[in-house]
């Protein structure tokens, strides 16, 4: 499957991706603005076959309408946001697995927490996971936030339960691109973080118009705060022992992150 990024240039850093199988099926998901995408979906070919959305929020379903004026395509949401998004003709469920041909499929996971009714997708090749389009529940380097909708213990709850296990060579789609930010977060909480440092280099010297870079599951385990809940260095920042839960250093950095 090609996936291709539309990076929008507004204030949100919006990512929108665009989906194209072998059977020549296109899919786009979260679409900000129509008339940006139609000249990159036409190039693929045209056939728009659905818009999909993570979750419901404006800035992730800007461009429904008009895709669905243009190419007659269906829009496809979780099974409980069907009623909050404009046009929705299909409601996904959890664990539901969308057949593409040629060994592609999507596996649609719940993911609440940013959102109660948040979706990701699991881009799949032959029963191995390749890609998550992860929307607002995982970023690069962090993870979303819970202020309108949201609840964190759901969220801690998702990422541990359904996120943390995907494969190290699973590669992230998430629907902003705050790298650069988050990157800064981890390194404020963890200064002893090579990894993080070096990354952050690496995007500095790009400067902040690239937004190319995408970052692999294995790769989070080394950068992104979230998934370190057992390091010492950031404990002892939160002023948490080795015995607290990591549930408790999970709430802990989301609610310091709301402030950052
Ligand atoms: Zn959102």
């Amino acid at each position: 499957m090609e996936i291709l990024t539309h990076s929008v240039q507004n204030s949100l850093r919006n990512s929108n991706y665009l989906l194209k199988t072998r059977s020549g099926e296109i899919f786009c998901v979260d679409p900000w603005d129509a008339e940006e995408l139609a000249p990159m979906i036409d190039a693929l070919g045209g056939q728009l076959k659905a818009v999909i959305n993570t979750h419901e929020h404006f800035d992730h379903i800007r461009g429904n309408e008009e895709l669905v004026r243009r190419y007659g395509c269906e829009v496809w949401v979780h099974y409980h946001a069907i009623q909050k998004i404009p046009k929705a003709t299909r409601g996904l469920q959890a664990l539901e697995r969308i057949e593409l041909g040629n060994g592609e499929s999507l596996l649609v996971l719940d993911t609440p927490g940013h959102t109660s009714s948040h979706l990701c997708l699991l881009v799949q090749e032959n029963d191995r996971a390749i890609g998550i389009l992860s929307g607002d529940t995982l970023f690069n380097a962090g993870v979303g936030n819970c202020h309108n909708g949201g609840d964190p213990e759901t969220l801690y709850e998702t990422i541990v339960e359904q996120i943390y296990p995907l494969a190290d060579e699973v590669v992230i789609y998430p629907g902003h691109d705050y790298l650069l930010n988050n990157l800064r977060f981890t390194i404020d909480r963890e200064p002893h973080n090579l990894r993080a440092q070096e990354l952050l280099k690496e995007i500095v010297s790009l400067g902040s118009e690239s937004r190319q870079t995408l970052t692999t599951m294995g790769l989070e385990r080394e950068i992104n705060t979230f998934f370190r809940l057992d390091s010492l260095e950031i404990r002892s920042g939160l002023k948490l022992s080795a015995e607290s839960s990591n549930k408790d250093v999970f709430l802990a950095l989301r609610k310091l992150r709301n402030n950052w």
